[in-house]
């Protein structure tokens, strides 16, 4: 093979590009990991590094001049507002049908999410990734990710004594009162440091509304986690601000060619390094959008017909409903959800208590629910527009709205309250237009074999949300960080 600039380019810094990080670093391997994002370690003129999702500024969206709120309506009313356009943290990226929320940066989703870190049960495993073996993923894999992103539960006795979860705990009594088991959700959020919050001896983060467009404090993303042990091996280079247009193959090894960005998105130097494996870590959408162009256009001839498709949206829905006056939420609510509703055997949704931390008694409990949707959809290129789409359906929200039914209509009729109608538009009840969790575009054992080797290009690998299927029936990135570490465990064993 071409003498290399790297033995390992890592594509993406989220959940599936950390894993690969790291493992290859300990194993002996120099890392370059590139990233599009910025690298959010350094504080803006307020002397924070994030901002609120109460005010947001500049640095909540990626390339927008308008902010594009999940939930874009309050009372009625639209709540975005206009920013500079700025390589923000959070980016709405709109397909035909629907929004796909990501993070950019280094860390990926870990730096916007909600932490939530949740193992699929056990019996629900075939379904999410049929060609793996469940007993490797339950013995070592899960095991392994849960101790790595540094996964915890909240204090029971706090839960029920602190303001911040009492909408959660409303959330309890209803779903109880309807029959709905109902369960803690674990959370890589520092349940300790948020007690400090409460108690007033901490910065505020969770309990001060932060957490779309990153948290200050308390959250242990994969900057604290995968990463930091990553770049303390001192053989992992990060690259923030630059993106990778092209990968192609070069006597043996491949070219991969990035565009570095300034903060206003602006490209200002094109680059190129050779590598000789490449690990396509760019998430779900970014790895198929990649994908579907470079074979399209001839520069991975080799690739197979799977890549672009199996997409979903692992049944994103959000909805509220209206409590009575005696069943209040809170005015101070943690933005860390730490509860759900399990009714995915029965009816196909698992639904999460979540908060909505307006700051004022809004007598609302909201949800997003995760179902059991069949859609999938394709990413195809368009040659005439330069661009990869998606082909995914507003309409194929339905069966997912008909899933989290099951659960809030009982409610509703239970408790004698209706849906509110004023969170995403002018009397509409359901958040159908988007989703945080897109997987899949490269899925495992058919766009690659059954570790992420991508077929027709020794020394290409897949490892991140892409290798999924479309649906992990929980939240999904204790799954895609498990299924990292099972997969560069074999690639180190028998590639290297
Ligand atoms: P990502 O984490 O998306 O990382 C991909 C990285 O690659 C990004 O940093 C991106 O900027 C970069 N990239 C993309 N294209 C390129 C390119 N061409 N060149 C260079 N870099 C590129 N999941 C849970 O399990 N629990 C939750 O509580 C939860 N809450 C969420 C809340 C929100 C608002 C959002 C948006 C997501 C949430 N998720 C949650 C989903 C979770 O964050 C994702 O499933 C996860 O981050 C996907 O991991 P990944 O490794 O596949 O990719």
């Amino acid at each position: 093979p071409a003498k290399a600039n790297v033995p390992a380019l890592v594509i993406g810094t989220g959940y599936g590009g950390a894993v690969a990080a790291l493992r290859l670093a300990q194993a002996g391997v120099d890392v370059h990991m590139v990233e599009m994002g910025m690298a959010w370690d350094t504080p803006g003129p307020d002397g924070k590094i994030f901002c609120t999702t109460t005010s947001p500024d500049h640095r909540s969206y990626w390339l927008r001049t308008k902010t594009k709120a999940p939930l874009n309506y309050f009372l009625g009313f639209p709540i975005d507002r206009d920013i500079s356009r700025y390589t923000g943290i959070l980016d709405a990226e709109e397909f035909g049908g629907i929004t796909v929320y990501q993070g950019r940066g280094v860390g990926g989703g870990s730096l916007v999410n909600g932490g939530m870190a949740v193992t699929p049960k056990r019996q629900h495993f075939a379904s999410v990734l049929p060609s793996v073996n469940p007993d490797e993923m339950y013995d070592v894999y899960y095991p392994r990710a849960n101790a790595g992103l540094g996964v915890g539960l909240i204090d029971p006795a706090w839960f029920e004594s602190t303001a911040c979860y009492q909408y959660s705990r409303v959330g309890r009594k209803h779903a109880q009162r309807s029959g709905f088991p109902w369960t803690f959700v674990p959370d890589v959020y520092d349940w300790d440091y948020m007690k400090q919050e409460a108690a007033g001896t901490a910065p505020k983060s969770a309990l001060a509304g932060e957490i779309l467009y990153g948290n200050n404090h308390g959250k242990k993303s994969l900057q604290k986690t995968y990463l930091a042990q990553a770049r303390a091996t001192g053989r992992v280079t990060i690259s923030p601000l630059h993106r990778v247009t092209s990968v192609t193959p070069a006597g043996g090894a491949y070219t991969v060619t990035m565009e570095q960005l300034d903060t206003s998105g602006n490209v200002v130097a094109v680059k190129q390094v050779t590598a000789n494996r490449v690990f396509f870590a760019a998430g779900s959408v970014g790895t198929s959008k990649l994908l579907v162009k470079l074979k399209a256009t001839g520069a991975l001839p080799g690739l197979n017909d799977e890549v672009g498709k199996g997409w979903g949206d692992n049944g994103n829905v959000m909805c509220g409903r209206a409590n009575h006056l005696w069943d209040p939420t809170g005015k101070l609510q943690s933005t860390i959800p730490c509860s759900g509703i399990d009714n995915w055997d029965a009816g196909g949704a698992f639904a999460e208590v979540a908060p909505l931390p307006t700051g004022i008694e809004t007598y609302a409990s909201f949800y997003l629910s995760i179902t059991r949707n069949p859609y999938r959809a394709q990413f195809t290129w368009n040659a005439a527009a330069g661009k990869v789409e998606l082909n995914w359906q507003t309409a194929w929200k339905q069966p997912s709205i008909t899933m989290a039914k099951t659960i809030f209509d009982k409610i509703n009729s239970k408790e004698g309250t209706i849906y509110r109608t004023d969170l995403f538009g002018v009397y509409k009840i359901w958040g159908d237009h988007l989703t945080y969790h897109p997987l899949g575009g490269a899925v495992l054992n058919k766009a690659t074999d059954n570790y992420g080797r991508l077929h027709g290009h020794p020394g290409l690998y897949v490892i991140d949300g892409a290798l999924i299927p479309g649906n992990t029936t929980v939240n999904p990135f204790v799954t895609i960080t498990a299924l990292a570490e099972r997969n560069i465990e074999r690639i180190i064993a028998t590639d290297l």
